[in-house]
């Protein structure tokens, strides 16, 4: 699952204790495990590795330049949203031939610099309406250039897999993408365009999906659409089948990328055969388990019949638990094992408790009606599975400086990310 474990009653990240990390550094503060990550990565490659697909990370998960640049080293691609993570991915070292654009809004701005960058423009710019396929066209017109797009599909899955309702995009009345049943139509409107070649078809249904059938939907409805279209003599040169894998966050619930790859490789193995080229876009399933949030207990206090933890970490810092009302395991970095992460698990003498930051809202919970051994004030605690949309999703409220991220490999760790300081937060203003 992941290189964060306990040795001697102590935490460790591979072979750094985590209290060494918050004696230099202080709290709170993102600490990853290169290992993790790289080995989260190498899995999804195997197991896909007969679709010879690219592998595009989406960066948005976690972006980092030096998380960008560790996943870049091993042959990844990235999956972008923004003309930031544009700059972020070539910053780190990807080549453009392997980036793909998502996203709704893309501005005449980002997708010039896409067209343009590293000169031959990125692989491929994955439009989610009509409007921006033919934007993107006169864009290219005008600087004389063939990009390849896709259209996103909306495959209109029923099963959401049990993903949030704020995460899930695969249905009909989402703002992404294109209603399946409309899109046949405009791939044949799109031949006229005389730039952008509309050679692709990408889907993205939500995530995370814990389990493949939703995929398999999918990937199903795409390829009776790709056959449709190649009837009418339009070839699909490209299928992006997005992201959304799932990882651990309550216990064992992520099936590991075999199992999601022995539920599509099938699929799409004889097309690859006869040319198919294929995109994944994970990101959570790289990002998740690599990373954890260290924090420490300021004060505890008892208001009412509840018993509240209050951190120095904060809904700024990570901010899934009040905005998907998601789970992270949540366990002191001394003292007691933990005997499993799963979200049942109670041991002797575990208190219930809310673990709150100080921001002043209700919602900034770290973790509510929580079972956790007893702690005091200055014990330091660990927020599991906190890799993907943890700082990437982190902001300045209440002008908190953003937490230190430092990477671990073996014994030996880095300051990715200094954290921020004050001025930081003044700059520009
Ligand atoms: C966010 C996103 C992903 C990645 O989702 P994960 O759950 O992190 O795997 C992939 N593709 C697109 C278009 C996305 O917006």
């Amino acid at each position: 699952m992941d290189h964060f474990t306990y040795n001697n009653g102590e935490l460790f990240a591979e072979n750094v204790p985590v209290s060494k990390i918050a004696a230099e550094l202080g709290t709170p503060t993102y600490i990853y495990s290169k290992n993790t990550l790289i080995t989260h990565y190498q899995r999804i490659a195997e197991a896909f590795a007969p679709l010879h697909p690219l592998i595009a990370y989406s960066i948005k998960s976690c972006s980092n330049i030096n998380i960008v640049r560790t996943l870049v080293d091993q042959g990844c691609g990235m999956d972008i949203t923004s003309g930031g993570e544009l700059y972020r991915a070539l910053k780190a070292g990807c080549n453009a031939n392997k980036i793909v654009f998502a996203g709704v809004g893309k501005t005449d701005h980002e997708i010039n610099d896409a067209l343009v960058a590293q000169s031959t423009g990125i692989r491929c710019f994955n439009c989610e309406s009509e409007e921006e396929f033919w934007n993107l066209d006169r864009l290219a017109g005008i600087k004389g250039l063939r990009p390849q797009a896709a259209l996103r599909v909306n495959p209109d899955v029923q099963n959401k897999g049990g993903t949030h309702q704020k995460t899930f995009t695969g249905k009909k009345e989402t703002k992404f993408g294109v209603d399946i049943d409309r899109a046949a139509a405009f791939y044949r409107e799109a031949q006229k365009a005389k730039h952008a070649r509309l050679t692709a078809v990408d889907l993205h249904i939500g995530s995370p999906i814990k389990i493949t059938a939703p995929y398999i939907d999918a990937i199903t409805k795409a390829l009776a659409l790709t056959d449709e279209l190649a009837n009418d003599g339009i070839a699909i040169e490209t299928l992006d089948i997005g992201g959304g894998y799932a990882a651990f966050y309550e216990g064992n619930e992520a099936p590991p990328a075999s199992a999601y790859a022995q539920a599509i490789v099938p699929l799409l193995k004889d097309r690859v055969a006869k040319g198919l080229k294929i995109v994944l876009e994970p990101g959570r399933s790289i990002s998740c388990n690599a990373g954890i949030l260290l924090a420490q207990v300021q004060y505890t206090k008892i208001g009412g019949t509840k018993k509240f933890i209050i951190v120095d970490a904060a809904m700024n810092d990570l901010i899934r638990p009040t905005l998907y009302e998601s789970y992270h395991f949540i366990w002191p970095t001394k003292g007691i094992v933990p005997p499993s992460r799963q979200s049942s698990l109670r041991i002797a003498g575990d208190e219930k408790v809310d673990v709150v930051g100080p921001i002043c809202e209700s919602g900034d919970y770290l973790a509510k009606d929580r079972y956790l051994p007893p702690l005091k004030r200055g014990d330091l605690i660990a927020v599991y599975s906190a890799g993907a949309y943890g700082m990437s999703m982190a902001s300045n409220y209440n002008a908190r400086p953003r937490a230190a991220e430092v990477l671990v490999d073996g014994d030996r760790y880095q300051v990715i990310r200094r954290r921020e300081t004050y001025e930081d937060l003044v700059r520009g203003e």
